[in-house]
């Protein structure tokens, strides 16, 4: 049997959606079956590989890391799944949007007087720079499915999942498999 391919990337988010996928326990055993994980936070692989399946993809875009990122999980992924409210909305990583540039939020973090050695980290080539705005991820490439929910229920990942690995079309309904929050 053809494993599904899976991947699962971790941009900016509080990595509660992962932990949602993890509370599938022991349906994970059966997921394992049909699928090989080929990218991951969980899993340590450095580089996105090519023709992967499915990928969920947690949290907003707020570097420029994650924008080229997200342009290569496009290129080398047939299903890419916005996954949970920061990859749908850009949820919490947005209220930095408000404030303006995003020196102004470096700033309160790093380089306010009362912290000893105050200054704002910056090193070209290793440290991500901040994107002038926070953005979901379908603002940046298509995203073909969206799961809602911060994080998305365990069961409504599993109901999600099921219906792709069964040849989908994913077709989520009601309050329990499509609400935000
Ligand atoms: S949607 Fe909620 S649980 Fe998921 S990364 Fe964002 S804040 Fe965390």
């Amino acid at each position: 049997m053809v494993k599904v391919k899976a991947a699962t990337v971790w941009f900016a988010g509080c990595s509660g959606c992962h932990m949602s996928f993890l509370d599938l326990d022991e349906w994970l055993f059966e997921f394992a079956k049909f699928v090989d994980v080929v990218y991951s936070p969980i899993a340590d692989v450095k580089v996105y590989p090519e023709d992967v399946d499915v990928c969920l993809v947690e949290g907003a875009v707020s570097n420029d890391e994650q924008v080229e990122m997200a342009k290569r999980i496009r290129q080398r992924t047939k299903i890419v799944i916005a996954f949970g409210d920061c990859a749908v909305t850009s949820n919490v990583p947005a209220m930095r949007n408000p404030l303006g540039k995003p020196e102004v939020v470096l700033k309160r973090a790093y380089d306010s007087p009362e912290f000893l050695n105050h200054q704002i980290p910056s090193e070209p080539g290793i440290l991500p720079v901040l994107t002038d705005k926070v953005r979901p991820l379908h603002e940046v490439i298509d995203v073909d499915l969206y799961l809602p929910g911060c994080p998305p229920p365990a069961k409504r990942i599993q109901t999600a999942l099921g219906q792709l690995l069964a040849g989908g079309p994913v077709k989520l309904e009601g309050r329990e498999l499509i609400k935000f929050g």
